[in-house]
């Protein structure tokens, strides 16, 4: 990748789902048609959001069996003890006065051959298209000893709300001078540089208040995103207080105990922990299993255009669960992919022909709370995929001073305040 050139990222990032998606002339309206979006999150709330701005006249309704959203971006800083759990939460009103229906309850199952939906209170929703977004499912099981029930000992902390507080108050309890274990997934998993900002902020947390405790890092893979800047900030501001180890250094995980809090290696190490942060590996969520929606690898193929789902007709799949790489499975990608769907959707619906998509993304990461790092991409659509545009982001500089880190740091609060406001506000 190319080092970021900032002006030329925000030129092409103004040009991309902004305004292909926002500047969309609204010719001929659906007149009443019925979208049904499953799940609240980042793809499912934005999809919801665009699809009532973009034409007023479609009744759409969202499903969402929560009464109120945790994001996992920033849910690393309540892990850390920068923040409540409160700054992360976000509630529905914002959607509800906008006309969007919301439903607190689960899909349980699609048929779409009568386009429909049922949900698991018992009632079923109509639709002309259905937009799914339900983020991910656990491949548990898949190594020795890690199923489901280990959750409530190692919390895995990958979907935000109580296993971000249950991770938060083990390490409170923690003894100074302790062990903190993280096992990061295998690919393809939700928010690649997700593992390591969560390392530092638990470091930032061991140095401010447990300064004599540990990390040790088994990671089944090779190299991690953003993994230079990363280890460079660890080195910097963390000292020998993170312990990295990778898939060619005893870092994969072969059996799980977690009566014994311990982390079987494929060298045959037995590594214990006072707190063990266990993230299995990842397939699209439930729903998106048992409708069909999913192929083989466990995630969504779909038309990368319209995030039309290849296996059902009617369907659109986005955010963690469709198969949109090279995007990475980011909230921000999702709510992009969100309003590039909504504006399919809505085009496909009235007879309008689809526009043409750009997408963008950028991934802010903390290392401390004014030591930020991203990585940013802006990507097109062409030859029937999603491509990156070449010459556009990049990362973060390596070598650059605290002023810069700082300023990326408030650059991170920023995106969060405005993405959360454009989704939820
Ligand atoms: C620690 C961590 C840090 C992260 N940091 C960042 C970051 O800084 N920036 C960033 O861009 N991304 C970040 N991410 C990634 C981001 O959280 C995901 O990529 C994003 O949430 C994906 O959006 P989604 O809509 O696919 O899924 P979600 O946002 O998870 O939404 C899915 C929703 O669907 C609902 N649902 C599931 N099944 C059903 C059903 N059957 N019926 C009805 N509803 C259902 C769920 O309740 C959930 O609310 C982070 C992730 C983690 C784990």
């Amino acid at each position: 990748m190319t080092k970021m050139k900032r002006r030329t990222f925000t030129h092409l990032a103004a040009s991309a789902a902004g305004l292909s998606v926002l500047g969309f002339p609204m010719l001929a309206r659906a007149k009443g048609a019925n979208v049904v979006v499953i799940g609240g999150g980042f793809g499912g709330a934005t999809a919801a959001k665009y699809l009532k701005r973009f034409d007023p006249s479609i009744n759409v309704t969202m499903v969402e069996p929560a009464k109120s959203f945790v994001t996992c971006p920033f849910s690393n800083t309540v892990i850390g003890g920068l923040n409540p759990i409160g700054r992360i939460t976000h509630g529905y009103d914002g959607l509800r006065k906008r006309g969007i229906k919301v439903v607190h309850d689960k899909a349980a199952a699609v048929n779409a051959a009568g386009r429909k939906v049922r949900l698991a209170g018992g009632a079923t929703l109509s639709y002309d298209r259905l937009i799914v977004s339900p983020g991910i499912d656990f491949r548990w099981g898949a190594i020795n000893g890690a199923d489901a029930s280990i959750a409530g000992v190692m919390p895995h902390a990958w979907q935000a709300g109580p296993q971000t507080v249950l991770l938060r108050r083990q390490l409170e309890a923690m003894p100074d001078g302790g062990v903190f274990v993280i096992s990061p997934p295998v690919n393809p998993f939700r928010c690649p540089p997700g593992p390591g900002e969560r390392i530092s902020l638990v470091a930032n947390y061991f140095k401010r208040s447990k300064p004599k405790s540990k990390i040790i890092v088994l990671d089944p893979k090779k190299k991690f995103s953003k993994q230079g800047l990363f280890k460079e900030g660890w080195a910097k501001l963390y000292g020998g207080m993170i312990d990295y180890r990778n898939l060619d250094n005893d870092g994969q995980v072969v059996r799980v105990d977690a009566g014994a809090m311990t982390l079987e290696t494929n060298f045959g190490d037995m590594v214990k922990g006072d707190v063990v942060n266990f993230v299995p590996g990842q397939r699209a969520g439930k729903i998106a299993q048992s409708s069909g929606l999913a192929d083989k690898t466990g995630w969504c193929p779909v038309d990368q255009l319209t995030f039309a789902s290849r296996l059902l007709p009617n369907v659109h799949v986005i955010g963690d669960a469709a198969i949109a790489a090279p995007m990475p499975k980011s909230g921000f990608a999702a709510s992009t992919q969100a309003k590039v769907c909504a504006a399919a959707v809505t085009a496909l619906l009235s007879g309008r022909a689809v526009s043409k998509p750009k997408f963008v993304n950028t991934c802010y990461s903390l290392i401390a709370q004014d030591y930020g790092i991203s990585v940013a991409m802006v990507y097109d659509f062409a030859d029937g995929k999603i491509i990156k545009v070449k010459g556009s982001g990049g990362l973060s500089p390596s070598g650059a001073s605290d002023a810069f880190h700082g300023q990326e740091a408030d650059f991170a609060r920023g995106w969060y305040d405005s993405i959360t406001a454009d989704i939820f506000g």
